[in-house]
């Protein structure tokens, strides 16, 4: 019998160097291999899995829609997507919601909101769109060319036109970039593929200040730091700004694929009769799931988010090896000393916990649920696996 990763090999497009192990079944904040073995999960398969594994609620709202009505077309209406367009938009004191499938098609959306604004509001020019410096907004060819790192700006030619790039709190910089021409600006709050690193509040502040004076439409990516991940529903609710779009995905769907673009007053009749669209949005099995994820962010949940990032915080600064902690609520970075992380990642999995990386940091995305006990127990581990180093 061929093994899996000969098949994966075989058979599976190369783009993705796997780690080796496969994955059968997940309960809580725990995933059990093909031979039994548990994993304490501190990755949320990349931030996704916000109410863990087999969720009993989310997994009955599913169960029950499939038998019910798994596909409608968007030509038609279906409770479900009614229901997470209600509770969604009325949570984030928003006026209209788009559904997509993925965080790159709620970027794309909300792109072509900001081009289709400034071009009916200005004038065909005003098209530009300002992003930061080692951003990541997706792995469509529009996503990757608002994704503010060059290496992803290769063999893909031509990408699409209009994005200019800012250093990450750099006012002067960004300062120099807005014209005439710029049609909105697309930020994370905490920049995630790139790292972890959190956009300073000054920096976020200017960016609010500039958007206001000049009309030029604040874009909010909120796909990696949103669904409560930071503690809040949105990230950049904890800080003093008014986005006039917000992408949602991961979180949302808990497991199952969900896209969301958030529209606010300047732009909710923005898009229009078959201005957009997508067969899979709003579908009802993925939204009667997202239901279940929207109803259990209350906001005593979210403040034990917070509690619970705080404490892996201040746990994971007292660990040898660790130079420095960053991120936001259950969104954490941390920068190493020598240690390579894909190593410390590998020696992770031997002891069964699961962590993630981004650029040279250790990253951790736990489920939102993941207990204070769990918390614990993988601090422990990796205490272990970093006293006991050896180059
Ligand atoms: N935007 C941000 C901030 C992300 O972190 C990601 C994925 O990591 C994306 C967009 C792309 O989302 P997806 O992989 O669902 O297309």
């Amino acid at each position: 019998m061929k093994s899996y990763k000969e098949i994966d090999d075989n058979y599976v497009a190369h783009t993705y160097q796997r780690f080796d192990v496969c994955f059968d079944h997940g309960k809580g904040a725990y995933l059990y291999d093909n031979n039994g073995k548990k994993y304490l999960d501190f990755t949320s398969g990349i931030g996704v899995n916000a109410l863990g594994y087999a969720d009993p609620t989310w997994v009955a709202a599913i169960q029950t829609q499939a038998t019910k009505l798994a596909h409608v077309s968007n030509l038609f209406y279906s409770d479900p997507m009614l229901d997470v367009g209600q509770k969604l938009v009325s949570m984030a004191h928003a006026k209209k919601v788009f559904f997509a499938n993925s965080g790159a098609e709620a970027n794309e959306g909300a792109i072509k909101v900001a081009r289709k604004y400034a071009n009916q509001k200005y004038h065909k020019e005003r098209n530009e769109i300002i992003t930061l410096v080692n951003s990541f907004h997706g792995r469509t060819i529009t996503t990757l060319s608002a994704t503010g790192q060059d290496h992803f700006h290769q063999d893909f030619d031509p990408f699409t036109q209009g994005f200019i790039y800012v250093e990450a709190n750099d006012t002067n910089d960004l300062i120099s970039k807005v014209n005439k021409h710029t049609a909105a600006i697309m930020i994370e709050i905490v920049q995630g593929e790139g790292g972890v690193l959190p956009l300073q509040s000054s920096f976020l502040q200017k960016i609010q200040n500039i958007c206001d004076e000049q009309d030029i439409l604040l874009i909010v990516d909120e796909v990696q730091t949103g669904v409560g991940r930071c503690g809040t529903l949105f990230a950049y609710e904890q800080f003093a700004l008014h986005p006039d779009i917000v992408t949602s995905a991961k979180g949302l769907g808990n497991g199952l694929p969900i896209g969301a673009v958030l529209l606010f007053e300047k732009c909710e009749d923005v898009l229009q009769y078959g201005n957009h669209g997508t067969t899979f949005g709003g579908n009802p099995i993925v939204c009667a799931g997202a239901n279940v994820v929207l109803d259990t962010l209350t906001p005593t949940f979210l403040t034990a988010v917070q509690a619970k990032g705080n404490y892996l915080f201040q746990k994971l600064a007292q660990l040898p090896h660790v130079k420095k902690v960053q991120g936001l609520g259950l969104m954490i970075g941390v920068e190493l000393d020598t240690i390579p992380v894909a190593a410390l990642i590998q020696k992770g999995i031997k002891q069964g916990v699961l962590f993630l990386s981004a650029k040279n940091n250790l990253r951790l995305l736990p489920p939102l649920t993941m207990t204070q006990e769990e918390i614990e127990q993988g601090i422990k581990i990796l205490e272990t696996i970093l006293t006991n180093w050896e180059d």
